[in-house]
């Protein structure tokens, strides 16, 4: 139900925005290979960060 604006106090109007905030998504696309990955994370299709190959020992190429 509407309610003129003046008539809801700032603690109303805060409580309400408390929620709003933006969260980030948990995953982003991966540079190298565009599968999702976690940020901050080797991606787990192709062993890249940060633009380039980090996995050791677990594929030889
Ligand atoms: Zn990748």
């Amino acid at each position: 139900m509407a309610v003129p604006k003046k008539k809801i106090s700032k603690s109303k109007r805060n409580s309400r925005r408390a929620h709003d905030a933006l969260v980030g998504s948990a995953y982003e696309e991966c540079s190298n290979c565009g599968e999702l990955k976690r940020p901050h994370h080797v991606c787990g299709a192709c062993g890249y960060y940060n633009d380039r190959e980090v996995t050791i020992g677990e594929e030889a190429a």
